[in-house]
């Protein structure tokens, strides 16, 4: 016999993880919009998508993001699984997206890899505005050539969608990197003038001066940031070849006329970066006012085993797109209904579902209530809905065969032969 427990007080409710959120309808709606912005722009520059999973190898970010780094040292969500395999939940894509480009042999179809990408990350950091633990990136990489003009052409495009989001109030914030021909002699130099100033800075950047200096630079404690301001600047040590880089990658951005700022500090949080760095900031955002960041990646490929394939990306943080696109006014769609179907008296039940259900069929977006409802509250339920028409099916409508259509924002009436709603309404629904 089965023993069933017999609860006295109600459950405790579940509430979600800290530092993640639920996206609910209204803002999927923003959301979608925005996507679907992002994917006419993609495609416009010939980029297609591509889907890498949420889980990978742990030692994929640890080799290619850096050990050294807060978001793999800190913020990545790991766990062992079950064989003993080190799995970690995706902190950033283009880790993975490289991995897939190599796994796949992407390299073999010739020419370069335009790839973007859109969906959740994973960081373990203090929750804030603008911040959470599982948020989204829209991305875009291209993968396979240390042309300049890529570089360029990835920044217009960029430029492209801010303007399609209608986020106009930005900065395009830019540094070069170095390579690993260049970048040791720099990394002499700030060590040597880390040494004198370490002693005052916080504990990260003492153990990172002797471990990875590079990564003081990008320090988040406010405290060193006066410091870090009088470090030597990366741009000052470049070999010819970077230096050639950024001046051919900052020349024809001002040929496309696109406004940017230098920042001689800019190394963004990932080791995998060389030359070219940048960011896009915005006001609005409160204190996480990086929209998005990116940079060249000339050997993530060889990194990860593969063949030389020199790249450049850039993820945009969706939460922060949709924050700084909403407060440029950019519109959340219409209500996706098209058409209301009220019905009065059982008999008018069957017509009118099997009207809304034609009318779905014809790609129209219907809705019929499922139980008798007053007309009143009908029409209520149809304007808060957003319909633009409502049907109307009666005694009279069935005996005549024409039911009424209701204009809902004109208040106009017509009457339409049964068989011909979805004729009439698709002209002037636009379609
Ligand atoms: P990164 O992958 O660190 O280069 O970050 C690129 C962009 O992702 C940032 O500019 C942010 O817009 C966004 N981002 C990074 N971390 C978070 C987070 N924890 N929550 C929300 N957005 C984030």
């Amino acid at each position: 016999m089965q023993t069933f427990l017999i609860m006295s007080k109600p459950a405790d409710t579940i509430h979600s993880v800290k530092g993640v959120r639920d996206l609910l309808p209204e803002e999927c709606a923003l959301w979608q919009r925005l996507e679907a912005e992002a994917r006419g722009v993609f495609g416009a520059y010939c980029f297609q998508e591509i889907r890498t999973p949420v889980i990978e190898p742990m030692a994929l970010f640890v080799r290619t993001v850096g050990g050294e780094t807060d978001i793999v040292s800190k913020e990545m969500y790991t766990f062992l699984d079950r064989d003993d395999e080190q799995i970690a939940l995706r902190p950033e894509a283009t880790a993975g997206v490289v991995r897939a480009y190599i796994e796949h042999s992407l390299y073999n179809q010739g020419g370069t890899q335009k790839l973007f990408y859109m969906g959740p990350m994973f960081r373990r950091e203090r929750p804030q505005k603008g911040r959470y633990r599982q948020f989204h990136q829209i991305g875009a990489e291209v993968i396979g050539s240390d042309h300049p003009l890529v570089d360029v052409e990835a920044l217009e495009m960029l430029v492209l969608l801010l303007e399609r989001t209608g986020i106009q109030q930005y900065s395009l914030l830019i540094n070069s990197v170095g390579c690993p021909r260049c970048r040791p002699e720099y990394l002499r130099v700030l060590r040597q003038a880390l040494e004198s100033v370490k002693a005052g800075m916080c504990n990260d950047c003492q153990r990172r001066t002797e471990t990875n200096p590079l990564r003081v630079l990008d320090c988040k404690v406010e405290a060193d940031q006066s410091t870090i301001e009088k470090l030597p600047r990366i741009v000052d040590y470049l070999c010819a070849e970077c230096q050639q880089h950024f001046e051919a990658v900052k020349s024809g951005l001002q040929q496309r006329k696109i406004a940017f700022s230098l920042a001689p500090r800019l190394v963004r949080g990932l080791d995998y970066y060389m030359r070219t760095t940048f960011e896009v900031t915005t006001g609005g955002l409160g204190a996480q006012n990086a929209l998005l960041g990116g940079g060249r990646y000339d050997r993530l490929s060889e990194m990860l085993g593969g063949p030389p394939a020199p790249g450049f990306g850039f993820a945009i943080g969706e939460e922060r797109l949709v924050m700084a696109a909403a407060e440029a006014g950019f519109l959340k769609p219409a209500s996706g209904l098209d058409v209301y179907v009220a019905w009065m008296g059982e008999a008018a039940a069957q017509p009118a579902m099997e009207l809304t259900r034609a009318l779905r069929q014809a790609g129209l977006g219907a809705e019929a209530p499922l139980e008798p409802l007053k007309l009143k509250k009908m029409l209520g339920v149809a304007s808060k809905s957003g319909a633009r028409f409502s049907v109307i099916i009666g005694e009279g409508e069935l005996a005549s065969g024409k039911y009424q259509v209701k204009d809902m924002s004109a208040g106009s009436q017509e009457e339409v032969e049964a068989g011909r709603v979805a004729e009439y309404l698709y002209p002037r629904l636009g379609r």
